[in-house]
């Protein structure tokens, strides 16, 4: 175990004045749950703007990393070696065996940056670079000073108690830690950009559930699993998801016998908006999420997002509107959604998708042929709500 525990850095919650102890509180909470995934067995505190992790075990240190690197709120994962000794003898030794242990290979310029939170140590902070400088080059004669470019930066923080010293910086995630910005429910389909989507505004410190319209037999229980798996995966960064699985095969149907063809992508999309404000309402989110993108099919024109918009009295979120396709899947690989997304499970929009969906559609004439529906649609929006199975993933 080469690093016996790690400083977290946060960027953004760091600004936040006096709520600032509710967001640190979440961050470490979100780091506590984080670390149940790994083995071993962690202590984590803040103390004075820093938060800290402490193996108390044994760890697989690849394990923590790559569990930290999902916490939203962390700037940078700092591995570090930390001392409690004031005397500065004893700190030159300590950074002396800090090197030999972390660089194997010594053949590397650097530069020491000490700073003193504490000013009542011994040592003013310039005399602390020199002279552990010097002590280094005493003990490695191989190493050289590089003020401008180091291949290592050596970092020591002289806090009340404590000497932290580390070289490493990792970059965590960034953005906030979730649950110190509301609630949001995700229209979460089978696709590529949804997930995106989710995992965007979770960054933004947002709770996420989601929803999910099923139109069983004309999609399989594969189709459905598929989104319990996204949504999975999408928690591992957002904390647990209520997934709300709606039944909208009556409602696909009714709209698809009763309304022109090349509308109904355009009413499916207003009825899941609908559906959807009704659980949010039920559930306490305060904004929609999708996975829309200007111009990526006929059903996300400016237009046909300005029709489907219409029906939402809650604000839509859209992180990836003016995303390239190649840019939302190059997020949705880097966060692990992208072989799930396109495993080639059918969707509930593409089997009734008309050959020719209206791109520009006239509000007017939407809103009418939703007139066609009135009496029978009422009852099989309740029936949906009040029947949906809610499944917790993650
Ligand atoms: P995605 O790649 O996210 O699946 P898509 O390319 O399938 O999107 P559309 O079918 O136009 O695009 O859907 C646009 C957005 O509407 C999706 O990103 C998602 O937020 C929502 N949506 C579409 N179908 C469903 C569904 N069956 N259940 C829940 N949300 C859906
Ligand atoms: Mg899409």
């Amino acid at each position: 175990m080469l690093y016996q525990s790690f400083l977290i850095k946060y960027a953004e919650i760091g600004t936040k004045g006096k709520n600032r102890f509710l967001f640190e509180d979440a961050l470490v909470s979100h780091i506590c749950h984080a670390l149940k995934r790994v083995d071993g067995r962690f202590d984590v505190t803040k103390d004075a703007g820093r938060i800290y992790v402490t193996a108390l075990t044994d760890y697989d240190y690849e394990d923590v990393v790559e569990a930290l690197k999902m916490v939203f709120g962390i700037a940078w994962i700092c591995p570090m070696f930390q001392t409690g000794e004031k005397d500065f003898e004893l700190l030159k030794r300590q950074t002396v065996d800090y090197l030999a242990q972390v660089y194997p290979d010594r053949h590397k310029t650097f530069k020491v940056v000490a700073r003193r939170a504490d000013k009542r140590y011994p040592v003013p902070s310039e005399q602390m670079n020199r002279d552990l400088g010097e002590a280094i080059l005493d003990a490695y004669p191989e190493m050289r000073v590089n003020v401008h470019e180091p291949d290592i930066l050596l970092r020591f923080e002289v806090r009340a108690n404590v000497v932290n010293i580390y070289s490493e910086m990792i970059p965590g995630p960034g953005g906030m830690p979730v649950g110190t910005n509301g609630k949001a429910l995700l229209l979460l389909s089978g696709g590529i950009d949804s997930p995106v989507a989710g995992y965007m505004v979770a960054r933004r410190g947002v709770k996420i559930d989601a929803v999910y319209f099923h139109a069983p037999p004309y999609t399989s229980e594969r189709a459905k699993q598929k989104v319990v798996d996204l949504a999975k995966l999408v928690a591992r960064y957002s904390g647990p998801v209520d997934l709300h699985v709606v039944n909208f095969t009556e409602i696909q149907m009714t709209i698809y016998e009763k309304c022109p063809h090349e509308e109904l992508t355009i009413i499916m999309r207003r009825y899941m908006m609908r559906i959807a404000e009704r659980i949010a309402a039920e559930t306490g989110s305060l904004a929609l999420v999708t996975g829309e993108s200007i111009g990526q099919v006929a059903s996300q024109t400016v237009q046909s997002l300005a029709a489907t918009n219409d029906v939402c009295s809650l604000p839509v979120f859209r992180p990836v509107i003016a995303f390239d396709k190649q840019e939302i899947i190059d997020i949705s690989e880097k966060i692990g959604t992208y072989e799930t997304s396109i495993l080639p499970y059918e969707d509930c929009c593409t089997i009734f998708v008309a050959k020719h969906p209206v791109t520009k559609p006239v509000l007017k004439a939407i809103r009418k042929s939703e007139e066609k529906l009135a009496g029978m649609i009422e009852e099989l929006v309740e029936t949906a709500v009040s029947a949906r199975e809610v499944i917790r993933c993650g």
